[in-house]
């Protein structure tokens, strides 16, 4: 049966990179019909708003979507389309997996990491104001409901997918009521998963971006309040090979985004520059979560030969191909 997708192309790079996976995911002939919503930059200049009211009913409609990275101006502006389309449609989990890929050289080899990223809360709710004309205020809201959910989501996945190592992401030695209570609920749900995992841990977020420069191996699943998944998700992508190639999903109760971690980055937009495998894996990430995973893994295997060969690969991972050239060899190796 076809399965309609609402396919945003976003900003900058964007469209290079859904023109990509819908080439991909077309040979894979999954029966995914696209429904394209315009969002960002070139929907502002003409209906006065980044994010139209037609995008979130698309997006609602249809339950599943994926979306090109789209800008945000730095300090003036409109605010993060991103932040309010997590925020308008609940998508409460950022899950981000970070796995080494054959033919691109890292420090450390077999990083199997995956980051659930709190994604509606934290100082990321962007609640903040002048206080007179000399301060600035931004307040850090974390909810016993927001972090429960997440933490459960994390638990069940987790436990699902045989992970045996959970740890939770804090500074609760400094704020102590907020991180303090993100890492008391994460026990508290903990307690109904002791006998799934062999390890239930946590780690001072400062301690933790450390640890995983130097030791990344000994981590399996982290669970973040939103701001330190946002930084700790980079860092983690910078272990397997840059932002080039880290994929994610926002997921809320019934509706799943899926979009690559980086942003739109206007100066290679429409150059045939752009490395679409972030993007691309997080269409794979979605064949799985449309119950597609034959599909998915077909994909994996052609995005494995393709990148095997230093001609196919992308000028990020120190190959020659553009992203068109990439894209075709992943076709050529499904
Ligand atoms: P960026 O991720 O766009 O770029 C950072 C660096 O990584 C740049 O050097 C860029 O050239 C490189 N890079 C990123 N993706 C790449 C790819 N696929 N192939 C090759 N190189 C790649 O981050 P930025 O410059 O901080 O942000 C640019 C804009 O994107 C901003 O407006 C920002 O707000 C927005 N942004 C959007 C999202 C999103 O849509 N979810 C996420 C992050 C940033």
């Amino acid at each position: 049966m076809a399965q309609t997708v609402t396919l945003i192309p976003g900003d900058g790079i964007g469209p290079d990179l859904t023109d990509s996976v819908k080439e991909v995911i077309g040979a894979l002939d999954v029966g995914i019909e696209w429904e394209i919503a315009e969002a960002g930059e070139a929907v502002m200049d003409r209906e006065g708003t980044p994010l139209p009211e037609s995008v979130l009913e698309s997006i609602r409609r249809n339950k599943v979507a994926i979306k090109g990275p789209l800008t945000t101006p730095v300090g003036t502006g409109f605010r993060s389309v991103n932040v309010a389309l997590r925020k308008e449609l609940d998508l409460y989990a950022n899950i981000r997996p970070s796995l080494s890929l054959p033919g691109i050289e890292t420090p450390h080899e077999n990083i199997d990491l995956i980051i659930y990223r709190e994604n509606t809360e934290d100082l990321y709710a962007g609640v903040e104001h002048m206080v007179g004309k000399h301060a600035a205020e931004s307040i850090k809201i974390i909810t016993r409901e927001g972090t429960e959910r997440i933490c459960r989501m994390a638990f069940e996945r987790s436990k699902e997918q045989g992970r045996k190592h959970i740890t939770v992401i804090h500074k609760a030695n400094i704020m102590k009521f907020t991180d303090g209570l993100f890492r008391d609920v994460f026990f508290e749900v903990s307690k109904d998963y002791e006998n799934d995992f062999e390890e239930i841990d946590d780690r001072i977020v400062d301690n933790m971006a450390m640890q995983l420069v130097t030791k990344p191996n000994l981590y399996d699943v982290l669970v973040c309040p939103n701001l330190y998944g946002d930084i700790l998700s980079d860092l983690c992508a910078g272990l397997t090979g840059g932002l080039g190639v880290a994929p994610g999903a926002n997921i809320g109760e019934e509706i799943a985004v899926f979009e690559p971690v980086h942003g739109s980055a206007p100066k290679y937009a429409g150059q045939n520059r752009a490395n679409p495998l972030a993007t691309l894996l997080s269409a794979k990430e979605m064949l799985i979560h449309l119950g597609q995973s034959e599909a998915a893994d077909r994909m994996q295997t052609g995005i494995e030969a393709a990148l095997k060969n230093p001609e196919t690969r992308t000028k990020d991972l120190g190959g020659s191909a553009g992203t068109k050239e990439f894209t075709q060899a992943i076709i050529s190796n499904l």
